[in-house]
């Protein structure tokens, strides 16, 4: 079948350091036309031209209309990677829920759902889940399992390269495991997994709001809150996947016990979870973050000075990130961020007041909002497998 045939020309391709890299290079990219591809590989644009004529031969790459990848625009074709020269899977092992979606190498979702399952739900429970959606999914898509390359699982906590998750966080039954090892049973394909907020970061990188910021720090406020360093287009994972885990710096030495384990964590003052409660409280009803925002939006004094409070956290957490790293750019994410202005003014206030670097000094740190507050760490898991496609070809 078409799917077979053209996984072996991408194998018998992988020889060949050209090919692969304008193959990577798409995989990564998605559709782009001949002159991009030449920039970004550095390869001569008569090189380009003769690989890709080749790469069309074999049906590897086709020609794809603009519009179709971009939405609006320029008329015209780009060169795309065929979608059935394989597909991928995200898994997102998020707080009370599992969130699953497949997509092709022309990077097109095909399908996406999120799975409510509750808190603290074990991997027994969310290894059912996600392979029974990846065979509901192919089947009803009319798509062979044959053709996953890779599998890109998107988890809270810090994951060292192994695939071990090293901390629980919100997912206390899950510590200690190997994600990598456990999925082996629902997907016979290379398994990538790293922590949600580092996904997040790539999803932004690829398709959203860092498109062009090949530098940038990614801080997301939420019920918890995370983040990510992104360096020259990669993310900067530490030695046990822990790099980027701002929520987590200490800001009271002597405040409450996080659930870290630690006292006085930023999250504990800049996430959602007890303005939550504090409205609850008041408004007599359980409030989310979303009907908070909504309230604050018909102009409810209480809900207003709730993200207000939180922005002032934010911006401080916020601050000593720059004073230490001092990037050209933060992307915000998370669901606090789809208060806008309520929160994106205080908190650039509470910035400039606690950093070192002011906005008067020139060449300011600029503030961006995230493209996928709600469901970024998903579309990251994608990612992961979309950047590694080479690797997964050669195996
Ligand atoms: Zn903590």
């Amino acid at each position: 079948m078409a799917t077979s045939r053209i996984r072996k020309a991408m194998a018998d391709i992988e020889a060949g350091t050209v090919a692969a890299q304008i193959v990577g290079t798409l995989s990564r990219n998605g559709g782009m036309s001949a002159a991009q591809i030449a920039r970004l590989t550095g390869l001569a644009r008569s090189t380009v031209s003769t690989a890709v004529a080749k790469l069309k031969q074999s049906r590897v790459v086709v020609e794809v209309e603009r519009m179709a990848l971009e939405g609006a625009g320029r008329p015209g074709t780009l060169l795309a990677l065929n979608p059935l020269a394989g597909t991928c899977v995200g898994v997102h092992l998020a707080d009370r829920e599992v969130q699953f979606v497949v997509a092709d190498m022309s990077h097109t979702f095909i399908a996406e759902r999120r799975f409510v399952v509750g808190a603290d739900y074990d991997p027994e429970q969310a290894l059912a889940i996600v392979k029974a959606a990846f065979e509901e999914f192919y089947e009803a898509n009319g798509l062979s399992r044959q053709s996953l390359l890779g599998a890109g699982i998107s988890v809270s906590g810090p994951v060292g390269r192994n695939g071990v998750l090293q901390r629980g966080g919100i997912l206390p039954k899950w510590a200690g495991l190997n994600i990598k090892i456990l999925f082996s049973s629902v997907f016979e394909a290379p398994i990538l997994v790293d922590n949600e907020s580092n996904c997040a970061a790539l999803a932004e990188l690829k398709w959203g709001a860092a498109r062009g910021f090949p530098d940038f720090v990614m801080f997301k406020m939420d019920l918890g809150v995370g983040g990510a360093i992104v360096n020259n287009g990669h993310v900067i994972t530490g030695v046990s996947g822990g790099a980027g885990e701002f929520g987590h710096v200490s800001i009271n030495p002597e405040g409450e016990l996080c659930r870290c384990g630690n006292r006085g964590c930023l999250e504990l003052y800049a996430s959602f979870v007890k303005p939550i409660e504090q409205l609850t409280r008041v408004h007599r009803k359980p409030m989310t973050i979303e009907s908070a925002i909504a309230l604050a939006e018909t102009g409810d004094a209480g809900a207003i000075r709730m993200i207000a409070d939180v922005a002032e956290y934010g911006g401080r957490g916020l601050a000593m990130v720059g004073t230490i790293l001092n990037p050209p750019h933060f992307i915000i994410g998370g669901r606090l961020a789809l208060a806008g202005e309520m929160l994106f003014a205080p908190m650039r206030k509470s910035y400039e007041r606690h950093t070192l670097i002011k906005a008067q000094d020139g060449m300011p740190t600029t503030f961006g909002l995230g493209k996928f507050t709600e469901n970024d760490s998903l579309l990251g898991a994608v990612a992961l497998v979309l950047d590694n496609h080479q690797a997964l070809v050669a195996t």
